[in-house]
């Protein structure tokens, strides 16, 4: 039997989470300007931590609420209501916080748990993940950032480029080139850095589109995405995560669930977006009807809900999947290229619908496109996740003479 309905725990939690965003962190989005956002968050992490309400994903015994794929699926799609970021950290499941706790539990030593894993779960601990170079972005081996060992320490030099969060994070995963001989993705690894450190200097925040119509109090710095320059930054061989020159692959598994992360969020936003377009449509008059009535609008709007639909079920797809233990690269690729699109797409029509206001920033449109626009880059830009899949598809058909295994042929 095909069965589509949520099992009733999932449901219930769904109840909570909705009702704590709507009552808790919705009324506290009004106090960005005028409190510091931290403090904000601060607040709210109390009372989502009261509620039982505290990082979806981590498994229990790290000090999470251990759900199911499809249960923080669910979660999430809740949290991507609070558009300030507010949700994800008020439950501490913000990025890259989250992908991290998941690195370090899976990878991390004994000791690196207790010292890093252990405050993070608890909130006390902001860090950043800095991978990508100026020299290197969508083919992460390119990078340039170099590790030579010195005894029992490593010494890293080089620099890097959008390290989101760095100057406001205590912690940085730094990926550095520790073995230029080994195969291409055994080169590098990733240090545990403590931040702030004279050998890890932030040169600026660099000015981001969308980031300056961002609500804040007095100018403070939520997040920002950081230029950075490592010289002689020192550091110990303990602080080295998941083993030498495993960091790209560890990298790339927490790019995996960031990713769909990600995609959870944006059913949220374009669900909202999608909600402005009716409204408008509805209430607005040209030529003496409604703009509703107008079949180009109509085919406007129902694109919008064909791919909302595609990409719920997406989700519940991969989540699925997930919970199976069943290899989902092609799928993550997929999704991850389909959603993005799909969230610009809904808000470009959310604007397009709403004319000339709907570029103005009396309504948070443009502010949202502007987001939702960096999605199509950040963890691996459109092309490279389209280009991952083409080369599944004629794989595929080599392999077994149909290319159904890489086209959702698993479903049916
Ligand atoms: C808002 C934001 C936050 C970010 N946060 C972080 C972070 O916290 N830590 C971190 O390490 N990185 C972060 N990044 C960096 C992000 O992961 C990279 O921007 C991304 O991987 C792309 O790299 P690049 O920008 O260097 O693009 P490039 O590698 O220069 O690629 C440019 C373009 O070339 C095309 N292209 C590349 N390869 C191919 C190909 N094989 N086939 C066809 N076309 C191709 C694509 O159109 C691509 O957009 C962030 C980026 C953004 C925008």
């Amino acid at each position: 039997m095909i069965d589509f309905e949520l099992p009733d725990d999932v449901t219930a939690l769904r109840a909570t989470v909705a009702a704590f965003i709507d009552e808790v962190v919705l009324p506290a989005e009004a106090h960005i300007n005028t409190r510091p956002y931290m403090d904000i968050v601060r607040d709210l992490q109390a009372q989502a931590r009261a509620a039982g309400l505290w990082c979806p994903f981590i498994p229990k015994e790290y000090g999470g609420m251990g759900l199911s794929h499809l249960g923080n699926a669910i979660v999430q799609v809740e949290v991507g209501r609070s558009f300030s970021m507010l949700g994800a950290w008020a439950l501490n499941c913000m990025g890259p916080q989250d992908a991290t706790m998941l690195t370090l539990a899976e990878y991390g030593t004994e000791q690196q748990k207790e010292r890093y894993l252990v405050p993070l779960v608890n909130g006390d601990l902001r860090i950043c993940f800095s991978m990508t170079e100026r020299a290197a972005g969508a083919d992460a081996t390119g990078m340039q950032t170099s590790g030579v060992r010195d005894g029992d320490s490593w010494i890293l030099n080089g620099e890097k480029w959008f390290s989101s969060g760095a100057s406001v994070s205590d912690v940085a995963l730094v990926m550095a080139k520790t073995n230029p001989e080994a195969p291409r993705h055994q080169q590098f690894s990733t240090f545990l850095v403590d931040l702030p450190n004279p050998g890890y200097r932030i040169v600026r925040d660099i000015p981001v589109w969308g980031e300056e119509f961002a609500p804040n109090f007095e100018g403070e710095t939520m997040m920002g995405h950081a230029e950075v320059r490592i010289e002689n930054l020192t550091v110990s061989q303990d602080a080295i995560v998941g083993g030498l020159g495993n960091g790209f692959s560890m990298g790339q598994h927490r790019l995996g669930y960031g990713r769909l992360r990600h995609g959870m969020w944006s059913i949220a936003k374009a669900q909202a977006a999608l909600d402005l377009a009716a409204a408008q449509a509805i209430a607005r008059e040209t030529f003496g009807k409604p703009l509703a009535d107008r079949q180009g609008i109509n085919w406007m709007l129902a694109d919008c809900a064909e791919k909302l639909y595609i990409t719920r079920l997406m989700v519940l797809h991969i989540a699925w999947k997930m919970e199976q233990g069943r290899d989902l690269r092609i799928e993550n690729s997929i999704a991850k290229t389909y959603i993005a699109n799909m969230l610009c797409d809904v808000i470009d029509t959310a604007i397009q619908i709403h004319g000339a206001l709907g570029i103005t920033h009396d309504l948070p449109l443009v502010n949202w496109y502007a987001h939702a626009r960096a999605n199509r880059i950040i963890d691996g830009p459109d092309e490279v996740h389209r280009w991952t899949v083409g080369r599944a598809v004629t794989k595929a058909y080599q392999h077994s003479g149909t290319t159904a295994a890489v086209a959702g042929g698993d479903l049916f």
